[in-house]
């Protein structure tokens, strides 16, 4: 344990086995859910610790999860790897610059994605001493319900053992019970393997072994279509591998709105993305140097897809192995996510759950959201997550982002709305960039023009999304956005122009 907390136990707890090791909040997993509530509580004066189990090539702690080691991070330092490798082949030459013998040195790309993701781990561990968060390098897991010690306490203590990550090189690391008043489990997501085809990292990826190939594969085979699979897909597609992707669904990005993934499918396709819809994959096998996936296309055809590496990403799963759950009748659901309340609230008292192992999406900023308002609620102020404003973002080129709702959904509701698009075409700044793919799109209540929902496909989306965001979040209408000052030449004109084309008013187009 790195103990960060001068202060020791709160005054008053007395439990036989765990002295000195007592806490206002133990926090389990130091993902983006995880590390960021235990930075809020800290700050919030509460004696907080963090347990996180996930070990550096070296065996020791690599605080962050998921997204730090392989999810967000990293896949975005090789998103822009890639993305520079592409634009000094392809596309250089219209800005009359030269490139002669273009090299690929993937060891060193792969290198620089490692020490990224090295920084952030660092930073969160920086972060931690900061804020006088105890640190526990290894495995949390429930031993039992509170007890109230007799005498001088009456706050009940959950006692969460601490099986230390092995290889850890602290001397004499060994199992140690500590007990907090309120625990946050936030231990995350794994991926979902396909049945009966377990991931050997080697030929069948995950997301891990897909951040780790260690050549440019000829032929890369991509099961599922989803956000982490198109952005695996785009980042070897552009390495120089010729990647198809099998999808079951008959829609391609089913949760994006469907003029906006109509717009990013053409895109793709254009790139040589291959991407079959209505795919129905069955057996999958591992020959001497590759993968063979037996598949059914849309048409109902026998299909063979021949591939040196297939990466399987079709979602995620809740992971609660090692938190001993059934040790205080901690509730789960039918996919194993812990059943929380919508202020994150467990079937257990002073036992709170946030991020990927429960219900919504698995981003990392909901994670995030949720584990800021949970330490606010512990320390009895209003934490609040606002659902309705989560923004999803597709680091693909073009980018693809939106807030709020769906054209599609909005029909299914029966609002009335509103519609305004802008493309880049039109836009100054992108024709300057030389990437002018793609919309912004927004829709208005019909009656109240209040903004309902921005869609984005094309250049820095992800950034454009975030004054969707606050306009959302300040229930702006779009004349409100329309009427704002934005600063030329700039992608953020073509957010304006989409809010004056509700009004039927553009400017530029
Ligand atoms: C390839 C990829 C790309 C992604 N890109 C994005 C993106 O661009 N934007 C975005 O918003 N989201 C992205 N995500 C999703 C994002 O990574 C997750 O939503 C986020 O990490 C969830 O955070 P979390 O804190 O809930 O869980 P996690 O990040 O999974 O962290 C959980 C932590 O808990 C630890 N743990 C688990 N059980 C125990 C235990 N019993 N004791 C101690 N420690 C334990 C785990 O080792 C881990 O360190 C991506 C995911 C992947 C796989």
């Amino acid at each position: 344990m790195i103990n960060n907390n001068k202060d020791e136990a709160p005054q008053g707890a007395s439990l036989s086995s765990v002295s000195n090791k007592n806490f206002d909040v133990i926090v389990i997993g130091g993902g983006p859910g995880g590390y960021i509530a235990a930075i809020r509580a800290a700050q919030l004066g509460l004696n907080t610790a963090c347990i996180d189990e996930w070990k550096n090539g070296k065996g020791g702690p690599a605080l962050g999860g998921t997204c730090t080691n392989v999810g967000c991070i990293p896949s975005k330092a090789l998103l822009q790897s890639s993305e520079h490798y592409e634009h000094a082949g392809k596309h250089f030459a219209d800005h009359g610059i030269e490139v002669k013998g273009l090299g690929l040195d993937l060891a060193r790309m792969l290198a620089r994605k490692d020490q990224v993701v090295k920084q952030n781990n660092d930073g969160i561990a920086f972060l931690f001493k900061k804020n006088k968060v105890s640190f526990f390098h290894g495995r949390g897991s429930f031993v039992n319900r509170p007890s109230t010690s007799s005498g001088q306490s009456q706050a009940a203590f959950y006692e969460i053992k601490v099986t230390p990550s092995t290889g850890s090189g602290q001397a004499g690391a060994a199992e140690e019970t500590i007990a907090g008043k309120h625990v946050i489990v936030a231990t995350g997501s794994i991926a979902r393997a396909l049945p009966g085809t377990p991931f050997d990292e080697e030929y069948i990826l995950s997301n891990d072994g897909a951040l780790r190939v260690q050549g440019v594969p000829k032929k890369m085979g991509l099961i599922g279509a989803g956000v982490i699979g198109l952005e695996m897909g785009s980042v070897w597609r552009r390495l120089g591998s010729q990647v198809t992707v099998l999808e079951a669904l008959p829609t391609f990005l089913g949760l994006a709105d469907e003029q906006i993934a109509r717009e990013a499918k053409k895109a793709f396709d254009k790139q040589g993305l291959k991407i079959e819809l209505s795919a129905k994959v069955g057996e999958v096998s591992r020959g001497k140097n590759g993968v063979s996936v037996a598949w059914t296309n849309a048409k109902g055809e026998a299909q063979t897809l021949e591939v040196d590496k297939l990466i399987v990403s079709i979602g995620r799963l809740p992971n609660t192995i090692g938190l001993n759950p059934d040790a205080v009748g901690l509730d789960l659901d039918e996919r194993g996510a812990v059943v929380v309340d919508a202020e994150c609230r467990t079937s257990l008292p002073n036992v709170w759950a946030v991020g990927d192992v429960v219900r919504g999406p698995m981003l990392a900023h909901k994670a995030e959201e949720e584990g800021v308002a949970v330490a606010e609620r512990i320390a009895g102020q209003h934490g609040h997550v606002n659902f309705n404003t989560i923004p999803w973002v597709i680091y693909t080129s073009p980018e693809i982002a939106w807030v709020g709702q769906t054209e599609q959904q909005l029909k299914a509701a029966g609002v009335k709305y509103k519609a305004g698009t802008f493309p880049f075409t039109a836009n100054g700044r992108a024709r300057a960039l030389g990437d002018t793919t793609g919309m912004v799109k927004f829709l208005a209540d019909a009656a109240t023009d209040e903004v309902l929902g921005v869609h984005i496909v094309g250049p820095m989306a992800s950034e454009l999304i975030s004054e969707a965001v606050v306009a959302m979040e300040f229930r702006a209408s779009s004349e409100d956005i329309a009427r704002i000052c934005h600063a030329h030449p700039s992608l953020s004109e073509a957010t304006k122009e989409a809010a004056l084309a509700v009004d039927k008013r553009t400017l530029n187009f």
